[in-house]
């Protein structure tokens, strides 16, 4: 496996242009499997698969985890050569964000719902960063996970609106055995919270189930369920950040009128101080889950 820490190193790293199909995976490093399967069907399409691990400071407001965000380099360098990827970008704060650099992508409205508002200027930060690397990488095929629903949406947003020659590929999100989305931040939690953690995706499931059971009822409105969602989610022991339904092609958040046969309901909370997110696709006809 090439390991690359500067942009000159990975100039020299990189196949040649057009030798190969070029497959990137942009991670935040505190490798898990759910950063594994995107290697996995980068590996399975055959081709290049670089993957870089940046812990992007723009995407941290003041005040949030940029300090203790867990860096676990060598660990990942082992679980990359496994996996079999054939080249890691391990570039330096400095030379991803010049103390000079002012220029931000900006995402826009929907980067500041959901996510974005209560992370000010987070999407900005991403889609800045995500840029650079696609400048940096040329990939043919970008991968990145459902998970980050919002991000997945705006990284394709962009790639649509400016034009960039790169194919993005979402991939579904991978869990733990009871459910709870794999994430870099979930060794944050005490056994306590873990245990309290493991009702996000139960209780998510079961707003699914309730979607599709509420759709098409005369007398049940599926746009009841993020408040019923919220209520549960706190009766849990979570503090809510927010629950949302979107659009599934605008990205919109759904408040009234007839409700979609399909939508994304959208959910962040806190346990403790770790902030958690989910995210699952509604359908009238079958539970989400
Ligand atoms: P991160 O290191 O958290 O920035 O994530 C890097 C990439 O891995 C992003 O595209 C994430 O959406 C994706 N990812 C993180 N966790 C999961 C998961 N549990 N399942 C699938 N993809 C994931």
């Amino acid at each position: 496996m090439r390991i690359a820490r500067s942009f000159s190193e990975l100039r020299t790293l990189l196949p040649r242009p057009g030798s190969c199909p070029l497959w990137l995976v942009p991670t935040m490093g505190a490798l898990h499997d759910g950063h594994g399967a995107l290697i996995d069907q980068a590996k399975s399409e055959g081709g290049f698969v670089a993957v870089s691990i940046f812990v992007n400071p723009l995407q941290f407001a003041p005040g949030e985890d940029l300090d203790r965000y867990p860096r676990t380099e060598a660990e990942d360098l082992a679980f990359l050569d496994k996996r079999g990827a054939d080249l890691v970008f391990l570039p330096s704060p400095g030379e991803m964000v010049p103390k000079s650099a002012r220029i931000r992508i900006s995402s826009g409205r929907i980067g500041t719902i959901y996510c974005g508002a209560s992370r000010p200027g987070h999407f900005d930060g991403v889609l800045t960063i995500v840029l650079k690397l696609f400048h940096l990488f040329s990939p043919d095929v970008a991968l990145f996970g459902e998970k980050d629903r919002q991000q997945l949406f705006l990284i394709q947003e962009m790639v649509r609106d400016l034009a960039l020659p790169i194919r993005v590929l979402g991939l579904p999100t991978i869990r733990e055995p009871d459910g709870l989305a794999m994430s870099s931040r979930n060794r944050y939690l005490s056994p306590k919270e873990r245990d309290t953690a493991a009702h996000f995706p139960e209780l998510m499931g079961e707003a699914a189930r309730l979607w599709a059971e509420h759709s098409g009822h005369p007398s049940k409105d599926p746009l009841s369920i993020p408040g019923w969602l919220s209520e549960a989610l706190v009766r849990a022991g979570f503090r809510v950040d927010y629950v949302a339904l979107a659009d599934r092609q605008t990205f919109l958040p759904i408040t009234g009128g007839p409700a979609p046969d399909q939508a994304y309901l959208l959910a962040a909370v806190f346990v403790g101080s770790t902030r958690l997110i989910d995210n699952l696709e509604l359908s009238a006809e079958r539970p989400g889950v």
